[in-house]
């Protein structure tokens, strides 16, 4: 077994399908933000993913937000998507997922991990012994580039 290799791989958290989740077995689903829900750093998140949760959510699944950033950061964007949250839940170190899964009695094998990054969510999921979706990064892994591109829009206009 790769650590570093996710279970099934998708373009966008969006296209992951209720059918997906069932037949990996999971029932708990630990989300990564950054990226995966968002833009880093953003509290808007993609389009889309606010009726994806209440889907995935009607369709029996159990959904926590795991981030390595700030309670600042996550915190208004968990409680914005209705969602509990683990905040600098140091992925990929057991401690986040297993904080993340303790009120749900559900076992690491019974939990997916979604996330875009190899290093934090692939191998963290791993490492707990979960199912792990492996999503493309949606957007720059900092604000860098967002704001080049302000600069250059403006300069534009
Ligand atoms: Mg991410």
């Amino acid at each position: 077994m790769s650590l570093l290799k996710p279970d099934y791989r998708f373009d966008k958290i969006t296209d992951i399908k209720a059918e997906d989740l069932k037949k990996a077995g999971a029932k708990l689903l630990l989300l990564d933000a950054d990226n995966t829900l968002s833009f880093h750093g953003s509290q808007t998140p993609f389009p889309g993913v606010p009726e994806w949760i209440s889907e995935i959510k009607k369709s029996g699944f159990e959904l926590v937000i795991i981030s390595n950033n700030s309670e600042r950061r996550i915190k208004p964007f968990a409680e914005n998507l209705g969602l509990p949250f683990v905040y600098e839940s140091a992925k990929p170190l057991p401690k986040g997922f297993k904080k993340a899964a303790e009120n749900f009695g559900i076992s690491p094998k019974e939990t997916a991990v979604i996330g875009d990054q190899l290093f934090t969510d692939v191998l963290g999921g791993k490492i707990f012994g979960s199912k792990v979706f492996l999503t493309e990064p949606l957007g720059p892994e900092t604000d860098f580039f967002i704001k080049v591109k302000r600069k250059i829009e403006k300069f534009i206009r």
